[in-house]
């Protein structure tokens, strides 16, 4: 199974020259990393330029939300049809930073069928605020699972990967990232979960990928961690020289 990279670009670069330049570094080595699926999450404005560099399907784009209508009254949102329709293959939703703008899991469960509907691959993201010694942040990571995959079909679950990302792990405020321990113990836990709600076997094949402060110093301790299908970076992914060598650690692990 290929392991899959997502690079959140959050809002940066600072410029769509900036951006093609980033995206054309990683391009590059993605698209001889045979073993790597590499999404590339830029801000919506660099979409259509970007879709334009996009060569073969080792290295495609994402986005880093999206509505849960399709057209209509809706003053600044963007639609999963158009995201489609861009050519984007990916959808970034309930992302720590836009449920701390106040989106709840009800408004993430509404962009998932949404999206799903356009066919996109949905990267769900979950993770707990902060962790306390008696395990209370799982009934939390729980809620956020059950939640937000309300309404979601057995048979959608192959589009679905859930990005395990601790909000105390996440960008330059972040403590530390999570141990190699943490992630798998997560990863036990939604399984567990997606079991009780969908059957054993779905939970068994669902994709979990980690994020929160991943570089390339210790991507392989994540990837290598039992169960992980993958990575979510996020500043590590605005750099060519990191990211590649992600890519590159991804590439070597079967
Ligand atoms: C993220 O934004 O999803 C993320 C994991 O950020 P960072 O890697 O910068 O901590």
């Amino acid at each position: 199974m290929k392991k899959i990279i997502i690079g959140n670009w959050k809002m940066n670069p600072s410029s769509q020259a900036k951006a093609k330049k980033i995206f054309l570094d990683i391009r590059k080595k993605a698209s001889v990393m045979q073993n790597v699926q590499t999404v590339i999450c830029p801000p919506f404005i660099y979409t259509n330029a970007l879709q334009g560099l996009v060569t073969g399907h080792r290295c495609v784009l994402g986005a880093q939300d999206a509505f849960w209508e399709q057209t209509g009254s809706f003053t600044g949102e963007i639609s999963p049809f158009m995201l489609a329709e861009g050519g984007v293959k990916y959808v970034i939703l309930g992302h720590s930073e836009r449920r701390a703008m106040g989106e709840s899991n009800e408004i993430v469960s509404k962009k998932v069928e949404a999206s799903l509907k356009m066919g996109l691959k949905i990267i769900l993201c979950i993770g707990e605020l902060s962790r306390d010694s008696h395990g209370e942040f799982f009934s939390f990571v729980e809620e956020e699972i059950r939640e937000s995959l309300r309404g979601v079909k057995r048979k959608d679950l192959k589009d679905i990967i859930i990005a395990y990302e601790p909000v105390w792990a996440i960008g330059n405020n972040a403590d530390r990232a999570a141990t190699q321990y943490e992630f798998i113990e997560m990863i036990i836990f939604t399984r567990k979960v997606l079991a009780d709600i969908f059957g054993k076997k779905e939970a068994m094949e669902m994709l979990i990928i980690y994020g929160g402060s991943v570089d390339d110093k210790n991507a392989e301790e994540f990837l290598l961690a039992e169960g992980s299908a993958g990575l979510l970076p996020g500043r590590a992914s605005l750099d060519p020289k990191k990211f590649n060598k992600v890519l590159e650690i991804a590439n070597k692990i079967k």
